[in-house]
C-alpha cells in the first residue's frame, strides 16, 4: 500500500479509537514521524493530507526543510534535543515534544528570549522509569512545572511519553492510563507559562490504545510510510 491508503487507514482508525472513547478524531492531531523519509516521500503525504510531521534528528530535519519537505504542514521536533542543538530547533519547530530535564527547559528558554519568541514544548515523562530513556519521573513533574513557571521563554502546553516497546497494541495500556492520571492531576494547578492542552502518545503499535486514555497527538511513521530500513552498522 501507499503512503496516500495508509494515511487513510490510520485516518480511519483515529476516528473509530476516537468515537469508541466519546471523542471525535478532529481533536486529535496526527504527526506523521517523518524520520528516514526523503522530502519527496514527505511532500507526498502532505499532499495525501498529513497536516503535521515530526523529526526526531536536528540535521536531517535542517535538510530536508531547506529542501521544502514541510511546506505546507506543521513541523514538530519530536526526539531527545541536546541542549547545543538547541538553537536550530527554537522557533523553527512549532512544538517541541521531548523536554526532558530542567537544563533543556533553560536552554530552550534562553533561546527563546534572545529570538524574541515564546517556544511551545511538551514535558517527556520516562513513564516505564527506563534507564535507557530520559524524560523526569512522574513524581519530579510538579517541580518540573514550579521551575518552567519561571522561564518566560517556554510555554509547556503538556506531556509527552514514549513507553517501553511492545508487542501488541494493548501492552502499553497501564502505562497510558498513569499518563492520563499524571496529565488530569498536573493540570489541577495553575502555574505560570503552563497549559496543559496536550498529550502527545501512540506510535503505529498502539495509537488506538493511546487515544483510549486520552491522547489528543499521536506520533506514527511506520504505519504511513511503512518499515524504515536502518543502514548496516558498520564496525
Ligand atoms: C519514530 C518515532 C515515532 C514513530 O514510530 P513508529 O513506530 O514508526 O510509528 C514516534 N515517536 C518518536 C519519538 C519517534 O522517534
Amino acid at each position: 500500500m501507499g503512503i496516500k491508503e495508509n494515511l487513510l487507514e490510520v485516518r480511519a482508525n483515529i476516528a473509530s479509537a476516537a468515537a469508541a472513547a466519546g471523542r471525535d478524531g478532529k481533536d486529535i492531531l496526527l504527526i506523521g514521524a517523518t524520520k528516514m523519509n526523503d522530502a519527496a516521500r514527505v511532500r507526498e503525504a502532505i499532499a495525501a493530507g498529513l497536516t503535521a510531521c515530526g523529526e526526531n534528528r536536528v540535521q536531517e530535519m535542517l535538510k530536508k526543510e531547506r529542501e521544502g519537505a514541510y511546506d505546507g504542514a506543521e513541523l514538530h521536533f519530536i526526539g531527545h534535543l541536546q541542549s547545543n542543538k538547541v538553537k536550530q530547533v527554537v522557533g523553527l519547530a512549532k512544538l517541541i515534544h521531548g523536554v526532558d530535564s530542567a537544563e533543556l527547559m533553560a536552554a530552550v528558554s534562553a533561546e527563546a528570549l534572545k529570538k524574541g519568541i515564546v517556544q511551545d514544548i511538551l514535558l517527556e515523562i520516562n513513564v516505564g522509569h527506563e534507564a535507557t530513556k530520559s524524560g523526569f519521573d512522574a513524581d519530579m513533574l510538579p517541580a518540573a512545572l514550579e521551575k518552567a513557571s519561571e522561564l518566560p521563554g517556554i510555554r509547556v502546553r503538556g506531556l509527552m511519553a514514549i513507553p517501553p516497546v511492545c508487542s501488541d497494541g494493548t501492552e502499553n495500556l497501564p502505562y497510558f492510563k498513569l499518563m492520563h492520571k499524571l496529565f488530569i492531576d498536573n493540570s489541577k494547578k495553575k502555574y505560570d507559562n503552563v497549559v496543559m492542552d496536550f498529550m502527545s502518545m501512540g506510535m503505529s503499535g498502539d495509537y488506538q490504545a493511546a487515544i483510549a486514555c486520552g491522547a489528543n497527538m499521536v506520533r506514527v511513521g511506520t504505519a504511513i510510510f511503512g518499515r524504515r530500513i536502518y543502514p548496516e552498522k558498520k564496525n
